[in-house]
């Protein structure tokens, strides 16, 4: 079966590029997160197959679609997740092809998301469809989620859909974030996002001894949770010994370095703002 489904993938390569080159044409930054277009284009893809799917809106800028095959023997169900929201575009000028055109070049697509991750959901997507004709050959069940909040955070997709819909929490998850031609990645860190607030009543610059500096109290707080990285983790058995027999191949995927970030606590600051004066530019 898995030469039947290689040829598949192979003669259907023309109608898979030009998919997933639809999908990019349909802009999808979050933020702001309005991905109705290009949700509503992968629901019309499957609609046109015969697939049946449902679309769930915990917020109705960021749909999310669901679609479940039973096959015809009981067994364990896989679901396939992927996003179809993608980083905003911040520098256009700087993109040697318009972000938005999915531009096919010396065998390279170019797109706002190409890799992370409408590649991947085109990935996906096609999988479900040749595995949905296969009903008689394969058991138990598999899921198609595309859902519609990732960049920040996904509480609108993906985690909405674990605690709102049962039927997507299957024996086996494959969600297609790109990784390399060198890895297949497993396992996901969980995350916690926060924001430090600082205030204190401020003083002049010549009589700092009148107020503490919320800027320099801002400076120790990032450099003391930096330190986070540092605190030992203790994986699993199994998980640990992976993680080292991949070692090499993650430091070619992910660049020197890479492997110390998948085997620890990360830690990465967004966005500073202080103080309220500044030198004059002349
Ligand atoms: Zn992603």
């Amino acid at each position: 079966m898995k030469k039947q489904l290689l040829e598949r993938v192979e003669s259907d390569g023309e109608e898979i590029i030009d998919f997933l080159q639809g999908l990019i044409k349909k802009k999808s930054s979050n933020p702001p997160g309005d991905t109705r277009e290009a949700i509503s284009y992968v629901s019309k893809f499957l609609e046109e197959r015969e697939i049946e799917h449902r679309i769930l809106r915990p917020d109705k800028e960021k749909p999310n679609i669901v679609s479940k095959i039973e096959f015809e023997k009981p067994g364990r169900n896989l679901t396939l997740n992927g996003h179809v929201d993608v980083f905003p575009v911040s520098d256009t000028e700087a993109w040697k092809h318009d972000p938005w055109s999915g531009v096919l070049e010396n065998g390279r697509i170019y797109g706002r998301g190409a890799c992370d991750m409408k590649a991947g959901v085109t990935a996906l997507v096609y999988t479900f469809i040749i595995l949905s004709e296969l009903s008689e050959k394969l058991s138990g069940s598999i899921t198609l989620t595309v859902v519609s909040d990732e960049e920040t955070g996904g509480r609108l997709g993906s985690g909405w859909l674990i605690e709102n819909i049962p039927e997507v929490r299957g024996d086996c998850c494959i969600n297609a974030e790109p990784s390399s031609p060198h890895t297949i990645r497993f396992g996901e860190k969980g995350i916690l996002w926060f924001k430090v607030s600082i205030h204190a009543p401020g003083a002049h610059g010549a009589y700092t001894h009148l107020s503490s500096n919320p800027i320099k109290i801002a400076a120790k707080i990032i450099s003391d949770l930096e330190n986070l990285k540092n605190l030992p983790v203790k994986h699993p058995k199994t998980l640990a010994e992976t993680l080292k027999e991949g070692r090499q191949e993650a430091e070619i995927a992910l660049g020197s370095g890479g492997f110390n970030v998948m085997s620890n606590i990360s830690v990465n600051f967004g966005v500073i703002n202080g103080g309220i004066k500044k030198q004059h530019d002349t």
